[in-house]
């Protein structure tokens, strides 16, 4: 709960001989976060690996003060990314470029020394004793993003988009730089895998029956909708309120969006707008 925002970050913990906490969320939310760990009987030194899906600071901005607090972890992330939380200028900057004020909002991370951070390459096999965690790399939303695998469950981060189980559908989820090609690859890499549950972020557990297929289906639509947008010159103001129109539910979901996500929905347009015109471009 960032700034007391309910509904929005879901962290899981897996407790096996070793424990470890998928995501942390933002500073602002750590000591919910703490918390809720200690409300379930867990101690941070008793935490062994701390794994973000990607370094978002909604998802690992807290992680470098997470991972102080639990003295006994160490963070596991894409190699891509592991420079980036030693040396967090440039993770920093960009964050503050993209999201603006609400990257104050979530706070700003720490860094975290080089020899507490494992590198997790594709397929990388965490033993947590009786059960394991594999990585699997799904870039797209972001160059860096790993589902994490645990039994036939995945923990998807935004590479399955945002889940409302209110509505029971997902939506897109795109930052200012995106590729399409590959967020479309990475949902066919986890549909192969036939999970039972996927575990998102924002927010929850969601039955994995039909739900990868769905949500490729909403992000074929969308930009669709966004090319359409792109050749007859609209603007993005106008490309939402086309997708308001058209997708059941969306327009209810932005409404309901808090602070750090009001400009969620928008924001997915222009990344995919940034994606459509980066490849017509690269037509020409
Ligand atoms: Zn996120």
């Amino acid at each position: 709960m960032p700034k007391g925002e309910e509904n929005f970050i879901s962290v899981y913990l897996i407790v096996d001989e070793k424990i470890t906490l998928i995501e942390t969320g933002p500073s602002s939310s750590n000591a919910s976060l703490v918390n809720g760990i200690r409300k379930i009987g867990i101690e941070l030194e008793d935490i062994d690996f701390i794994v973000p899906t990607h370094i978002h600071l909604d998802h690992f901005g807290g992680g470098g003060h997470i991972v102080e607090m639990c003295p006994n972890s160490v963070a596991v992330l894409h190699p891509k990314a592991v420079k980036h939380v030693s040396e967090i200028d440039e993770w920093w900057t960009g964050s503050r470029d993209f999201l603006g004020e609400v990257a104050d909002l979530y706070g700003k991370p720490k860094p975290i020394p080089p020899d507490r951070v494992i590198s997790a390459d594709e397929g990388f096999v965490l033993n947590l004793g009786t059960s394991k965690l594999q990585s699997l790399h799904t870039p797209g939303h972001a160059p860096h993003h790993i589902t994490w695998i645990y039994d036939g469950e995945a923990f998807v981060g935004d590479s399955a988009g945002l889940w409302y189980p209110e509505l029971n559908v997902s939506f897109p989820v795109t930052p200012g730089y995106y590729r399409h090609d590959l967020a479309l690859d990475s949902i066919d890499k986890m549909l192969a895998l036939q999970f039972k549950y996927l575990h998102y972020t924002h927010f929850g557990p969601r039955l994995a029956e039909g739900a990868l297929e769905q949500i490729k289906f909403e992000f074929e639509i969308w930009i669709n909708i966004i090319e359409n947008g792109y050749r007859n010159n609209l603007s993005t103001i106008d490309m939402l309120n086309i997708l308001f129109k058209q997708r059941d539910g969306l327009k209810r979901t932005h409404q309901k969006h808090g602070i750090h996500q009001a400009k969620t929905h928008l924001g997915s347009v222009e990344g995919m707008l940034n994606w459509v015109t980066r490849k017509d471009a690269q037509s020409r």
